[in-house]
């Protein structure tokens, strides 16, 4: 493949753009090597500046469920575009927003849009603060929140160290306020509460962690984290901006059943653009301005071009089956990658939920953070280079989840397992 328009592109991005990229992943700096540019993208397929295509596993990080640019919110962005960008003031599809997700997420009694899925969590933390009356907040190794302070904190060595910001810039006292926890660790949770119960707003987790690559709770985890809140009287935040519209309608609280009192969420409710939304109990929501005295604010949230995005995504994910349909790709290319690892007697460990999907490159069971750090990186790297070359682009980084869309048909699969069957060689 050549790729010397990329190259070009890239040496001269690096001039006035820190890293060349407006967010760090894309820098390929995990896998070594340099991005390539887009010039379009289409159902399953990234067109590259070069005329190269990939069958593309990003998904721009989630938000293409359907695939990319489908005609429903092509479409629907183009009507709203002829009645105006953005208002200042309510538009009629923030209500039919506001109802699909109160509807389609039965914990979810009361929304507010906002314009990403940093900006939801954020908001979570300070709602549930200024709810509370109280400062600190729990998080899970691993688990990935967007770039909020508070929450780009990671474990220290110890399951109840006190944070340590994970980024400079972040005040050493704000993160003290941050709890980091190993995921899936009952007893960590339980001696972290027994310390600091009267003094924890919130726990913020991915029920289903997607930001270490794909990590399945265990057994009755969730279930004890609820329960365990309600008992000290802290909100439980489900940040499914990842899983969320994803998953099914109602993402990982509706395959558990459990009732958090938060959510956050974003990327596939957006169509594409930029989106976050969050939402929960009525009594904590109205403590947001103007009701109450949480400050939240934003002057593009609602924005009709992206509610158009969003709502047309959403109801054609939900008029075709889409989770059903998804659910059969992903068996189906789960099937095929486990044959393919059995056959070359691999021990790599093939974990997806739906149309999330990660092959993690060791043999240890992955429970939490620190399992998918046992991975042979280099072994991931020679895969990765080995499906770009092949025509397949999955995240650059181990750590990352793959996402099929609804746009990923038989042709896309046999031509992914074909390329595997070579990269894991
Ligand atoms: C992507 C993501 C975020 C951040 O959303 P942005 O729109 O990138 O700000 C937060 N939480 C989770 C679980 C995510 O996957």
């Amino acid at each position: 493949m050549n790729f010397s328009k990329s190259e070009q592109l890239f040496e001269r991005a690096k001039v006035v753009i820190p890293g060349g990229v407006n967010s760090p992943v894309r820098a390929f700096k995990a896998v070594g090597g340099k991005p390539f540019f887009a010039a379009r993208a289409e159902g399953a397929y990234l067109f590259d500046v070069d005329g190269n295509d990939f069958v593309d596993y990003v998904g721009t990080w989630g938000p293409a469920i359907l695939g990319h640019a489908p005609a429903c919110v092509r479409a629907a962005v183009g009507e709203a575009l002829q009645r105006g960008t953005s208002f200042g003031v309510p538009g009629e599809l923030e209500v039919a927003m506001a109802l699909t997700v109160t509807d389609w997420v039965p914990s979810v009694e009361m929304v507010r849009m906002c314009n990403s899925g940093t900006e939801a969590t954020m908001s979570c933390v300070r709602l549930a603060r200024g709810f509370t009356g109280r400062d600190k907040i729990i998080k899970f190794a691993g688990c990935y929140h967007g770039h909020v302070d508070s929450l780009l904190v990671k474990a220290g060595s110890g399951a109840l160290t006190m944070g340590a910001p994970d980024s400079a810039g972040v005040p050493a006292a704000l993160a003290a306020e941050t709890i980091c926890l190993p995921f899936n660790d009952l007893p960590a949770l339980e001696q972290a509460f027994a310390a600091d119960g009267g003094r924890i707003a919130a726990v913020i987790v991915e029920p289903v962690p997607a930001n270490a690559g794909l990590i399945p709770p265990s057994a009755g985890f969730l279930q004890q984290l609820r329960a365990l809140t309600l008992r000290h009287g802290a909100l439980l935040i489900f940040d499914e901006v990842m899983t969320g519209f994803r998953v099914g309608r109602a993402g990982v609280q509706g395959l558990t059943g459990i009732t958090p009192d938060l959510s956050a969420f974003g990327k596939v409710i957006g169509g594409g653009l930029p989106v976050g939304a969050f939402g929960g109990r009525r009594d904590i929501m109205e403590q947001l301005a103007p009701l109450g005295p949480v400050y939240q604010a934003g002057t593009l949230s609602g924005n009709p071009l992206a509610l158009a995005a969003g709502l047309a995504q959403l109801r054609e994910l939900d008029a075709d089956d889409g989770f059903a349909r998804l659910e059969r790709l992903g068996a189906k290319l789960e099937a095929g990658a486990r044959s393919l690892l059995a056959a070359k007697k691999l021990p790599w460990q093939f974990h997806r939920l739906g149309s999330l999907w990660c092959l993690f490159f060791t043999g240890r069971e992955v429970k939490n953070l620190a399992d998918a750090q046992t991975a042979d990186l280099a072994a991931f790297n020679k895969y990765f280079h080995a499906m770009l070359a092949g025509g397949v682009y999955v995240p650059p980084s181990q750590f990352e989840t793959c996402f099929l869309s609804l746009a990923h048909d038989e042709p896309e699969l046999d031509r992914t397992l074909t390329v595997m069957d070579r990269a894991l060689a």
